[in-house]
């Protein structure tokens, strides 16, 4: 069978990870990635080995720096079977009006909204929702990680009211411009919009959600407190999270104490841009008391929603039609354990 052809179009934090992430697939191939400006980035891309496709306008840019451009834009959408849009925020519709007008399929991420495809995704919640679909929109980081927990709980054990306060880093690692670099910025608009956005792939589920932005760039951090169904213990919850996929139990009394060690310690793992995948939960973080759930869990907000990119692509261009089958395939290739 021939490989599916992927395009993406914004070759920035997401973009570079769901390139790599897809190059290791078998099913999947990388066909080309945009870039807006000759900068590092774009060298980068070249370095390893994707060709770059560019606005019309920029190519005298792009000649001027030396860096071989393989086409435009339009040329990408003729050599791709699906587009992965990782540009930034807002500029989805824009892009949506040209995926439909060359036929070919698209997934957009977080930073759009819902409404943008009617479809958003999470791997173990929703999978087979974008089966064969012309768009879907993973879902963002905060919000997949929310998933991660929440939908495996609320499969065992039914969640009557969820509540989460998200402690969200100010900035990505790379990003310069944004902040604060000082303080603590809560966001007063509320209930936030992630929980709304949990909704767009749990509908049935109550949850509200406050946020908090801090000036780390690491990850942000989730304090979840869950009203159960019935009454439940510390042990069934901390079972239920050993066998849900992407979640990773930690202990705070082998050092990792916070995110700052989480980091370190996907350095020390030796995966790619040391990446976290897996939301991580504090096992001795967790409690139940009563009917009432309390746990705290992190993600790494640059790549936890890579491996859903690419459980999406293998979803809407139907090439596995069992979730978990697509998962493990993912989780293998990316050194996932489960
Ligand atoms: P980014 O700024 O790091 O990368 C965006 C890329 O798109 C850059 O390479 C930029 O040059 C390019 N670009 C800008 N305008 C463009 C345009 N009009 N056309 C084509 N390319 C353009 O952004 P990011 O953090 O990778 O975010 C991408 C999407 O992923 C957003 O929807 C964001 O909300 C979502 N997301 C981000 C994170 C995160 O923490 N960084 C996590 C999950 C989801």
């Amino acid at each position: 069978m021939s490989k599916v052809k992927v395009g993406i179009n914004g070759y920035g934090t997401i973009g570079k990870r769901v390139a790599a992430a897809v190059s290791k697939q078998d099913d999947m191939e990388i066909v080309g990635v945009t870039k807006t400006r000759p900068t590092f980035e774009a060298q980068a891309a070249i370095d390893r080995g994707y060709a770059i496709y560019v606005p019309e306008g920029s190519i005298p840019d792009f000649k001027d720096a030396g860096l071989p451009v393989k086409g435009t834009i339009n040329d990408l959408y003729k050599a791709a079977d699906i587009i992965v849009d990782c540009t930034p925020g807002d500029v989805g519709e824009k892009y949506k009006a040209e995926y439909e007008a060359a036929g070919i399929k698209a997934i957009f991420q977080g930073g759009e909204d819902h409404s943008l495809t009617g479809i958003s995704f999470n791997s173990t919640a929703n999978y087979s929702e974008s089966w064969g679909a012309q768009f879907s929109r993973v879902v963002s980081c905060n919000t997949t990680g929310l998933l991660r927990t929440l939908n495996p709980i609320d499969r065992v054990i039914k969640i009557t009211n969820a509540y989460a306060t998200l402690v969200r880093r100010a900035a990505d690692p790379g990003d310069s411009r944004n902040g604060p670099i000082n303080g603590l910025e809560p966001t007063v608009k509320l209930p936030t919009h992630h929980g709304p956005d949990v909704k767009s792939v749990m509908p049935w589920l109550n949850i509200n959600t406050m946020a908090i932005k801090a000036s780390t760039t690491l990850m942000h951090l989730h304090t979840v407190v869950i009203e159960l169904q019935r009454e439940s213990t510390t042990e069934e919850i901390l079972g239920i999270m050993r066998a849900s996929p992407r979640v990773k139990l930690v202990n705070s009394r082998k050092g990792l104490k916070g995110t700052a060690e989480l980091m370190e310690l996907g350095k020390d793992m030796g995966r790619d841009r040391s990446d976290m995948y897996e939301v991580i939960v504090w096992e001795d973080g967790v409690k139940v008391i009563g009917k009432m759930l309390y746990y705290y869990q992190a993600v790494h907000q640059e790549s936890d929603v890579v491996p859903e990119n690419v459980d999406c692509i293998r979803s809407m261009c139907k090439l596995e039609e069992d979730a978990s089958a697509s998962v493990s395939k993912t989780n293998k290739t990316l050194g996932i354990e489960k």
